[in-house]
């Protein structure tokens, strides 16, 4: 609600009119982390100006029209655990739009099996940790019984890792697997079925302070950490619709088609920002645009090493998406072992579809098919579908096409932690976000919102404002 003095009252968040707006921040780049940094800012009384190079919100998670179709670039999902990212959707009025399952239930289908398909579910119980995983555990028919004890032996003995230690940083996650006695098959048809959908990379390729930061604050945190939550409607309608409409009430300006082009000292000791054919003063920027974007923005001086910006690794994510002329997905979800097929979501209904049924493979780690022409996809995957769900056969396929995302994250690599800088540089005012920032998470909506979060902070004191109307979920990290 917005009083005739500017001072907003929703859950008693913002009191605008207590800071006169009179300081100008800019924030580069309205992905997540932009948008964030935006919102906590102008609710902090700072005058904003968001400026987006594209013409739309979101970043690397938005929606566009094919024909009928509203389609996600690619399948998102978060966890309850996900506390930035849910105060986002709270904060844009977007929560009910992208509900969280009420208890975990993952239903895993493999493939592989000599009787056929066989179907498991990782789900929890209403018991404590790490109870709330025993049962499932317990009776899940993908790993042996010496395997599953050894799972559970391993997740306690990372329970007792300290992912924000710094040596962990440097340490392969899949190393230290082994070294805790799971096997090959353990490691997929479990680290890896949750680690590269998190992490997008397997145990091999990732840190062990990123895998063991997943899994200890999904799986070993709180009982409910990991229900899994998702869109039921294109994430156009929270990233850029409803985003917009928040930055709106709360005064922020927003310029999209707006490629920045420098960011330069000024003379008065704040910062010009430069567009082609014009210039925005600024007593604060922060930049939310990807590390090499980033690399090339930065003045000389900002950071100790700015090269190492152009270290950090990127990583694909390939989504297929088939469009059915019936129903062959009778869940809303699911993940497969023992095929290519990594989830698969039902998104009938969030994109529109009247008839048939719309489905969307989400794989990650996909270095070896991002390039694949889509009929070699189509030959490929339309089998393997039918392998996996029945009625897909004989279903007629209405639309088939593909969508390439080459720099879908950042790679978490081990040693990638010391490559990541905070939100602070050192050229006063000037401040990074981004899922590539060292929020401790890996490349998530959760990292891009608590970066955003973090950066409008750091400008917040470079402004001299008081950070007391900050979201508290980043502690003293803020
Ligand atoms: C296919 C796919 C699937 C994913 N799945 C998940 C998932 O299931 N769960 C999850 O949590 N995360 C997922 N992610 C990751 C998540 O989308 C990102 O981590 C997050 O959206 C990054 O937000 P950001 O604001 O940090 O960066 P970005 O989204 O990259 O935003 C940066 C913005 O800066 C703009 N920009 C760049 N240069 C300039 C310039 N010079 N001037 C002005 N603007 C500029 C860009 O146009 C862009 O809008 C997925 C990502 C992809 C691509």
């Amino acid at each position: 609600m917005t009083h005739g003095d500017g001072t907003r009252d929703e859950g008693g968040r913002t009191g605008r009119s207590a800071v006169p707006p009179g300081r100008h921040a800019v924030v580069v780049g309205g992905g997540l982390a932009g948008v964030t940094a935006a919102l906590t800012l102008a609710d902090a009384g700072v005058r904003v100006t968001l400026l987006e190079g594209r013409p739309r919100l979101g970043g690397l998670a938005f929606s566009f029209r094919r024909g009928e179709l509203t389609v996600d670039n690619g399948q998102h999902v978060y966890l309850r655990c996900c506390t930035a990212y849910r105060w986002f959707l709270d904060r844009v009025g977007g929560a009910h739009l992208a509900p969280l399952q009420e208890r975990l239930d993952v239903p895993v289908v493999d493939l592989d099996r000599p009787e056929g398909r066989r179907l498991g579910r990782l789900r929890r119980d209403a018991l404590p940790v790490p109870l709330h995983l025993g049962r499932s555990l317990a009776t899940y028919p993908h790993l042996s019984l010496a395997d599953r004890a050894r799972v559970g032996r391993a997740a306690l003995a990372l329970k007792g890792l300290d992912p924000a230690d710094p040596a962990l940083d440097a340490r392969n996650f899949g190393a230290w697997l082994t070294a805790h006695g799971q096997s090959a098959r353990a490691v997929e048809a479990l680290w890896d079925l949750v680690g590269v959908a998190t992490l997008n990379a397997t145990a091999g390729d990732s840190s062990l302070a990123l895998a063991a930061m997943v899994f200890r604050t999904g799986l070993l945190s709180e009982p409910g950490a990991a229900d899994i939550g998702w869109a039921s409607v294109p994430l156009g309608e929270l990233h850029d619709r409803l985003a917009r409409e928040a930055l709106d009430a709360v005064g922020a300006r927003l310029r999209l088609r707006a490629r920045v082009t420098s960011v330069t000292r000024a003379a008065d000791g704040g910062w010009d920002v430069g567009l082609p054919g014009e210039s925005l003063h600024a007593d604060a920027v922060v930049l939310a645009v990807p590390q090499r974007e980033a690399h090339g923005l930065l003045p000389d001086g900002a950071l100790d090493d700015p090269g190492r910006l152009l270290e950090i690794g990127t990583a694909p994510i390939l989504n297929i998406h088939v469009v059915y002329d019936r129903r062959v997905l009778t869940v809303p979800f699911l993940t497969t072992l023992g095929g290519p097929v990594q989830w698969l979501f039902d998104r009938t209904a969030a994109s529109g579809l009247r008839e048939g049924q719309y489905l969307a493979l989400s794989q990650s780690t996909a270095q070896d098919e991002i390039d694949t022409p889509v009929a070699a996809l189509r030959a490929r995957y339309l089998p393997e579908l039918e392998r996996l769900l029945p009625r897909a056969r004989g279903a007629r396929v209405e639309d088939f096409f593909v969508t390439r995302e080459r720099e879908a994250t950042f790679a978490p690599a081990p040693g990638v932690g010391r490559l990541r800088p905070g939100p602070r540089t050192k050229a006063p005012g000037l401040c990074l976000a981004g899922a590539w920032t060292a929020t401790g998470w890996p490349a998530t909506m959760e990292s891009a919102v608590r970066s955003g979060v973090g950066a409008a902070g750091a400008a917040l004191a470079a402004l001299g404002r008081s950070r007391a109307m900050l979201p508290d979920f980043l502690g003293e990290a803020a």
